[in-house]
């Protein structure tokens, strides 16, 4: 696809470039050069990190300019793929002034609307004081230890400290702006085994069965109370999304029970917390149970006003609506980031992603590089 000067940049036409490469995590199909060729030619700094396994993702950082005020761009490349039922989804399509593509959402809509308020911004103050880092990985929708957390200790000592980062993922529900994330809940993974001794049905006085056992514990951590007022912050939620006993015999019982399940966590928890319960649960409940827990990243939370006030006024004084604030939704890569900085999330609508058809208004490409150049104008230049 032909893109235009960089002077005339258009987030739309950006937004279909990027559509158009297949990264699928974690493929990058040469999204992240892409990228990195016209960062340089906006005036960034770039390296290219490659991934230590043949097949891994790619991670991609810039910085623009000096002085201590630090803003850091994140976002991710990657996108799920298209999904069983047939569609192009890599082919960008626009009809009736919406935009159909994998990605235009979550989140190559983000990162063309923000490298093109990037390019805006430095070609009106070249020499703005601070630094403008970007920060890019080929690999968020699966989350490998080779995405975004790789490069952060990296990152942090060669461009930080940061003072703030904004996450380009899609924070709008209905209209673009209409909300901001401010943070989100933690998450944990636990594994049940509820172990019994297999018997016949008819002699249930030699067997145990392990079913009553496992549905037990299950009982008890659907409808524990994880916290008595979650306040402002999205509550606690556990959810069970599997359970496995596999016995196709009828006059058996089985010797082993398994379950699945998810818990996102408020933000006055922490996974250490949260697994220390679930196991002092499962003792309460039988010595025949076992849990494996495993982390998936803390709550985190912007207490920053100042910088949750410019992320507001830059969404009333470019959409004219106020943001609402939030912490629901899943959790994005600023959660790793979160341990350096405040984090902010401020993007498209997130109404389609992952959907077949994909879409976002085509409008909102302009709309949102807009709001985030005025971010970059108060955050910088406080005006
Ligand atoms: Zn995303």
């Amino acid at each position: 696809m032909k893109i235009s000067p960089l002077s005339s940049l258009s987030p739309l036409e950006l937004t279909c470039a990027l559509v158009a490469f297949k990264s699928v995590t974690p493929r990058d199909e040469g999204c992240l050069s892409f990228l990195e060729d016209i960062l340089q030619g906006v005036g960034f700094a770039t390296v290219m990190h490659p991934s230590k396994t043949p097949d891994g993702p790619k991670n991609l950082t810039a910085v623009y300019g000096e002085g201590a005020r630090t803003l850091v761009f994140l976002g991710h490349t990657d996108v799920v793929p298209e999904g069983r039922e047939p569609w192009d989804g890599f082919t960008p399509q626009e009809r009736g002034g919406i935009l159909f593509g994998r990605g235009v959402a979550d989140m190559k809509g983000g990162i063309a609307s923000f490298v093109v308020a990037a390019a805006r911004f430095i070609a009106q103050h070249p020499t703005f004081p601070g630094k403008l880092v970007v920060l890019l990985t080929g690999d968020e929708e699966v989350g490998s230890p080779e995405g975004i957390q790789a490069i952060l200790p990296w990152a942090a000592q060669n461009y930080g400290p940061f003072t703030a980062c904004l996450v380009g993922e899609p924070s709008s529900c209905e209209t673009l702006g209409d909300h901001i994330a401010l943070g989100h809940r933690g998450s944990l993974n636990l594994f049940v085994t509820a172990q019994g001794v297999q018997g016949h049905v008819a002699n249930p006085e030699r067997a145990r069965n392990p079913i009553p056992i496992l549905m037990q514990y299950l009982q008890r951590i659907t409808t524990h109370v994880w916290e008595s007022d979650p306040g402002d912050f999205a509550a606690s939620n556990l959810e069970v999304t599997s359970i496995d006993v596999d016995n196709p015999v009828s006059n058996i019982i089985p010797s082993q029970a398994h379950a699945c399940a998810n818990i996102r966590f408020h933000i006055q928890h922490n996974s250490e917390s949260i697994a220390n319960t679930l196991q002092a649960l499962a003792a309460e409940t039988s010595e025949c149970l076992s849990v494996e827990t495993v982390p998936n990243g803390e709550a985190f939370l912007c207490q920053d006003e100042e910088l949750i006030g410019i992320t507001e006024e830059a969404v009333r004084e470019t959409l004219h609506i106020t943001p609402r604030r939030g912490t629901e939704g899943g959790t994005t890569d600023g959660r790793f980031v979160a341990s350096y900085c405040p984090v902010m999330e401020l993007g498209m609508i997130s109404r389609t992603i992952h959907h077949k058809g994909e879409s976002i208004p085509s409008e909102d490409c302009e709309r949102l590089a807009q709001v985030y150049e005025t971010f970059l104008q108060k955050f910088f230049l406080r005006i």
